[in-house]
């Protein structure tokens, strides 16, 4: 057989969660053409991956890249790491459809105003497949964006003519290929959506398909009632939920998880649902008092009106604020900031639980972003399953690969068999590693060898290839999946 370009003697890691193997493999085009023996075959390019495991393109399960794979088709810090598709519109918060020039946080979080510039979801789509990234896009609508744009008074709940607005962009969305919808309560801009908004906003879902991915209301003392709410809403438009990097917030819920994990686990057996989780117990996101509050350490991530202030501990930060957390807030929003909020033991606990996918809610804006944003995926790789053996490298690869593709629905990606699309990871197992900390945080990781999304080769010997073959993968057209 001849092929565009054969990958030899590597180990494979399929994505299934079985035990790699030996084998070739052979790309045609955009697909994986043959798996095995391929010894007597010719190709145009050939890559030896002699002791290093092959594994489909890693997925980001839980990402904010919605403008920037427009602004940086590069998309560095995630062909870094090997991912070939990230998954936005997260959080209640996408970037289409919307059209504003004055957007409330946290939609800040995807970039400057400017870049919401989409009436409709179909338009966004087309631009990213005009202007293509290095991975691949597939995309949820968020409500929040939605409230945001039928919305004058975000405070209240939304009235049956805005309901209906927001219901006919779900609609729209659904049609142009979104994969689902999100929410994200937890934010002031929905914060005052009741559940029954939610359900009659994604009452599209229930004839379309799609997922529904949700930051929940409260990650602290309400996790439970939130998980619920999440739960009820699946329910009631028929959706896999996806539980958003699932947390236990604040030193007075840490060791909960033991709790959310059986109450997950049980409720798994009555409707699908799944969750994402990054491996590090500090999140990020908008500054907020209550945030601060709940956290042991708090670093500014970014401030508008005080650049210089970002990467600083908000400690150092507070005694210019005569020690008034308020006053600090007012002064230096818009800001993002990073909380030190989880207990490692908890995310270790959910990390290993098995519909626990690998999402690294990076936010790729900040100046001084939090590390799982460039260390995510070599992290689970390296320091939690090659050294922590937290699970087997296969179970870590699954994680982020297989069960990612399964749960929103791609199912040409994330499996390295015939006819599957090559996106294609090479990596040394015994290298892999994050190296990006709180105080570096734009360290690249090492051991990522050969990245190959679609067929094309777009990161190699530790450099972009300059190769932009991402699609946005719309939901409705099977083979654009
Ligand atoms: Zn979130």
């Amino acid at each position: 057989m001849h092929f565009d370009l054969l990958i030899k003697n590597g180990d494979v890691i399929d994505g299934t969660g079985e035990a790699r193997f030996r084998a070739d493999v052979g790309v045609c085009g955009d697909r994986i053409e043959a798996v095995g023996d391929l010894s007597d075959s010719t190709a145009k390019a050939v890559i030896d991956a002699t002791s290093k495991v092959v594994s489909p393109g890693f997925i980001d399960s839980h990402t904010h890249d919605d403008a920037y794979l427009l602004s940086h088709p590069d998309v560095l810090p995630k062909i870094c790491q090997g991912v070939t598709t990230v998954i936005g519109g997260n959080c209640g918060i996408s970037l289409a459809p919307l059209r504003s020039h004055a957007i409330p946080q946290p939609l800040d979080l995807l970039g400057l105003p400017s870049a919401f510039c989409f009436d409709t979801f179909a338009q966004y789509l087309d631009a990213v497949d005009e202007n293509p990234a290095a991975v691949n896009l597939a995309a949820l609508v968020g409500h929040s964006t939605l409230r945001v744009r039928h919305m004058k008074d975000l405070s209240r709940p939304a009235n049956a003519d805005e309901i209906a607005k927001m219901a006919a962009d779900v609609e729209e969305a659904l049609q142009a290929g979104a994969i689902g919808v999100s929410s994200g309560t937890f934010y002031p801009p929905a914060a005052a959506a009741s559940t029954r908004e939610l359900i009659e906003v994604f009452e599209p879902i229930r004839r379309n398909g799609g997922v529904f991915a949700t930051h929940l209301r409260d990650e602290t003392v309400d996790i439970i009632p939130s998980l619920e709410e999440a739960f009820e809403i699946g329910r009631a438009v028929r959706a896999n939920v996806v539980l958003s990097h699932h947390k236990v917030a604040g030193k007075d819920n840490h060791g909960r998880s033991v709790e959310t994990l059986k109450i997950i686990h049980k409720q798994s057996k009555l409707q699908p649902l799944c969750l994402d989780c990054h491996p590090y117990p500090a999140t990020s996101t908008m500054l907020r008092a209550d945030r601060i509050r709940q956290s042991s350490r708090v670093m500014l991530a970014w401030s508008t009106p005080h650049p210089e202030l970002a990467g600083k501990d908000f400690a150092d930060i507070l005694p210019l604020y005569d020690g008034s957390v308020d006053a600090a807030i007012e002064d230096l929003k818009p800001a993002g900031a990073i909380y030190f909020v989880m207990d490692e033991a908890d995310v270790q606990r959910i990390f290993s639980y098995e519909r626990t996918m690998v999402g690294s809610d990076g936010l790729p804006n900040d100046t001084a972003p939090h590390p799982r944003l460039w260390g995510t995926f070599p992290r689970v790789l390296g320091h939690y399953s090659r050294e922590l053996k937290l699970f087997p490298l296969e179970m870590a690869v699954r994680k982020m690969t297989g069960l990612t593709a399964e749960q929103f629905g791609l199912m040409g990606r994330g499996h390295i068999a015939t006819g599957k699309y090559a996106d294609l990871v090479i990596f040394d197992a015994e290298r892999v590693l994050d190296r990006a900390t709180f105080a570096a945080p734009t360290l690249r990781p090492e051991g990522i060898e050969h990245v190959i999304v679609n067929g094309v080769p777009v990161f190699q010997l530790g450099e972009f290839t300059g190769a932009r073959p991402g699609r946005a993968l719309r939901r409705r057209t099977a083979d654009a999946i």
